[in-house]
């Protein structure tokens, strides 16, 4: 699955955001998820466990911030949420809509072992 090239991607930026921090171990990172980008948590901690043996983030606890689908309109620029299966933007009625939200998985911030929280 590709759960496993999203974990290399993770560990890779976090060591090496680690490093210019000054080295260290990591104990924990801040994912965050999109609605949209099915990633199943527990597959993304178990690869981690694997690949990151051996690394200063092994043993890192990952934990998951979901942020749900959001839509912007095209027209008049309004976010909002799907309701159901209407798409059309709710303050003009426009239909030409865009993911503004979602589809995203980033690395919000880690945790050195000195526990001060990093921005990767
Ligand atoms: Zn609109």
């Amino acid at each position: 699955m590709h759960e496993l090239a999203v974990t290399q991607g993770i560990l890779d930026l976090v060591l090496d955001a680690a490093r210019r921090e000054g080295g260290g171990r990591v104990t924990a990172i801040d994912l965050v998820v999109g609605e949209l980008a099915s990633i199943v948590d527990d597959s993304v901690q178990f690869y981690w466990d694997l690949i990151a043996e051996d690394t200063p983030a092994a043993g890192a606890r990952l934990r998951f911030r979901r942020v749900p689908l959001q839509f912007e309109c095209r027209s008049c620029r309004a976010l909002f949420e799907r309701k159901g299966d209407v798409f059309a933007c709710p303050a003009c009625g426009h239909d030409g809509v865009r993911v503004a939200a979602g589809d995203e998985l980033r690395v919000e911030s880690f945790d050195l072992e000195d526990d001060v929280p990093r921005e990767p």
